[in-house]
Formats: C-alpha cells, structure tokens, sequence
C-alpha cells in the first residue's frame, strides 16, 4: 500500500505520521495520480497547527505534480501517463498516491519538470492572482513585498519587476537580501530593525506604495498600512506571523481612503475556466524564462516534519519541495 502523512491531532510538526493508506479506484470525475514531487506551503503548517481547523484524521499539503495512473468515468481530457499539476483542496497531497477532482488538474508544459511543477503551482498562482487580478499591477507602479526571499517573494518580486514595477521588498537577513536583489527587489528593507513605513515613503519621495502584498500577517499589518499611498490597496493574504489583530476601519479613512482585502487562492481558482488563464499566464512567466521557480530546499516526504521545522524557523528561502 502506498504511504501518506497524516495527522491524528494539531500541534508541533511531531504530530505527522507516515502511515499507510488503502487508496482506491478513481471516482466519477476524479483521477488517481502517483506523484513524483510534493510542494510544501506556509499553509500546510496552519493546518497542521490546528490554526485552519481540520476535521481529524486528517492529511496535509495543498499541491502536487505527477502521472495520471488511472481516470474514473466521465473524465474525457486526461489519460493514464499524463504529466499534472496542481494547487488547493482537497486536502492531502503529502502522499505517495492519490485520487482527486480531475477539473483541478493542470497539464505540465513539457519543458517544466515534475520538481518545478510541484514548487511552483501554489505559490505560482496565488502570485499570479495578487499581482494580476486582486490589483493589476501598472508599469510605474511602486509595489512592496513582505518576506520577499520566500516562496510567493521570490516569484512576486520577480513578476512584479518584469511589469515594469518598482519593487520594494522587506527580508530578516543580508543572504535574504541578496536574493531578492536578484530577484527582482529594486530596494531592500531589513523589517526586524528599520522602520518599513519610513524607508517605504523615503524610496517613494514621500507619496507611498500603491501596493502591499503582507502574507507576514501579526507583525507587518499596522507598518504596512502606513506604507501606502493615497488610495491604495493592503493586501493581508497570510499569517506567517501570527494573525493580525482586530482594527478599526476608520483607520482606513484617517491613513488615506485605503482599501483592504483578504484574499485566498481558492476563491480566485473555484471555477475550472479561472484556473486555467491563471496557470496559463503562470506557466507563460516560467517559460518565457521571466520568473525562475527556485528549488531550494528538498526533503523526503517522511521527513516533513523537519520541513516544517525549517520553514517556520524562517531557514528556507524561495520554494521547497517533498520527494514520496
Ligand atoms: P515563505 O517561504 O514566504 O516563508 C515565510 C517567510 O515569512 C519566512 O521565510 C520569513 O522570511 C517570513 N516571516 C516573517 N515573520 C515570520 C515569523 N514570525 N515566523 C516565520 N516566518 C516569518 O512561505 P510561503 O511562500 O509558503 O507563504 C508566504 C505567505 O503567503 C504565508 O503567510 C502563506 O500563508 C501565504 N499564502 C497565502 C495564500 C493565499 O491565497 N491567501 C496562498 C499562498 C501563500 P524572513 O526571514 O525574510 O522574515
């Protein structure tokens, strides 16, 4: 029988177990895929902590790429060997094996490996719906990025820059840094020891970004509204650090007529003909060679535990992947 991680109770990253799984035939509209290559996300440790509740039993991993081994009836645009991708629910893709919507499924262009398939679908698309779709960057535009040598960081710096924007990103150390600079990040800010509103308005000659991408959350929320210019947009798509506190609105009228939204991949993708122009201009940046999706952390999926780990003690940079 193949293997999977599950949990059985949230808490640390020694909750998750590599266990067997009985995995059956593909339902109607589903397919089994064997994947060669697991993403690992932020998300995935929310789950895991119990901060997005699971019903329990429960897997983890929100993306995958791999071979169709077998389709369920009704499923008329894949076929057993074809090379798939993708991101969002169901939850469960730290596994060897699995069946799932087949209307959930990308197909890979040959040119992206299962590796590149596997790292860059989640943190691909939610880049491309914040930059594309919850505000459309313009040329000129000056943008910033929190945690910008991450996983979305590194993709949205990149993208962002080849908008024509001028990109700002906040990183926690000098090796950080350097990474976004080639990635991208026009101007870096050190969060943990400079004041990010005052640098911000300092490289903007005092008017403010037009953007906020924050998926740092608690720590970043207040710093990041007072980075804005008039008018423009805070985008709180995570909680890297904790969750950000409750406010007032009428914050929004005294910093500028700001607006605020708290998006979610899923709500961008629900519907199959979404997905797909978002993982089409996705996979249009990769292959015309704009953004790199760079792997640089690799584990066995049976050693999550210490992906989690490294990801939360904020050792990794760009993207990281789980091998079954
Ligand atoms: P990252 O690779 O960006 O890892 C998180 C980074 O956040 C760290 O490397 C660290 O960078 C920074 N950070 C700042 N404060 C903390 C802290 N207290 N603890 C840990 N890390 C901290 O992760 P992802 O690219 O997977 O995700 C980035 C964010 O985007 C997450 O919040 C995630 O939940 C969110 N997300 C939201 C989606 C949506 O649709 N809403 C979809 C995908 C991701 P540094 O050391 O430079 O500070």
């Amino acid at each position: 029988m193949p293997f999977a991680i599950r949990i059985h109770q949230p808490g640390g990253p020694e909750v998750m177990r590599w266990e067997e799984v009985a995995v059956g035939d593909p339902a109607p509209g589903e397919a089994r895929i064997r994947h060669q290559a697991v993403g690992l996300n932020y998300i995935d440790t929310y789950h895991r902590s119990g901060l997005y509740p699971l019903p329990l039993p429960a897997g983890l991993g929100m993306e995958g790429a791999g071979i169709v081994e077998s389709v369920g009836a009704g499923v008329t645009d894949l076929v057993p060997g074809d090379r798939v991708a993708y991101a969002g629910g169901p939850i469960g893709a730290y596994c060897q094996v699995r069946c799932l919507p087949a209307d959930r499924l990308l197909k890979m262009p040959d040119a992206v490996d299962f590796r590149t398939g596997a790292a860059m679908m989640l943190q691909g698309l939610t880049s491309a719906y914040l930059l594309r779709r919850t505000y459309r960057v313009q040329s000129g535009d000056a943008v910033l990025i929190h945690a910008a040598a991450g996983g979305v960081g590194l993709i949205v710096s990149q993208w962002a820059k080849a908008l024509g924007a001028t990109v700002i990103g906040t990183v926690s150390n000098e090796t950080k840094a350097a990474l976004a600079r080639a990635h991208g990040c026009d101007h870096i800010i050190y969060y943990s020891r400079e004041d990010v509103a005052q640098r911000a308005r300092e490289i903007t000659g005092g008017e403010g970004v037009a953007v906020v991408y924050d998926g740092v959350g608690k720590d970043t929320f207040m710093g990041s509204l007072d980075s804005l210019r008039v008018r423009g947009m805070m985008v709180s798509f995570g909680n890297a650090s904790g969750p950000v506190a409750p406010f007032d609105p009428l914050l929004l009228m005294q910093k500028g007529s700001l607006f605020v939204t708290r998006p979610n991949l899923a709500h961008y993708t629900a519907k199959r003909d979404e997905l797909l122009a978002l993982g089409a201009e996705l996979f249009d940046v990769v292959g015309s060679g704009q953004v790199r999706i760079e792997v640089n952390q690799t584990y066995p999926l049976a050693d999550a535990a210490n992906a989690h780990r490294d990801l939360e003690a904020r050792k990794t940079t760009g993207s990281t992947i789980l091998l079954p």
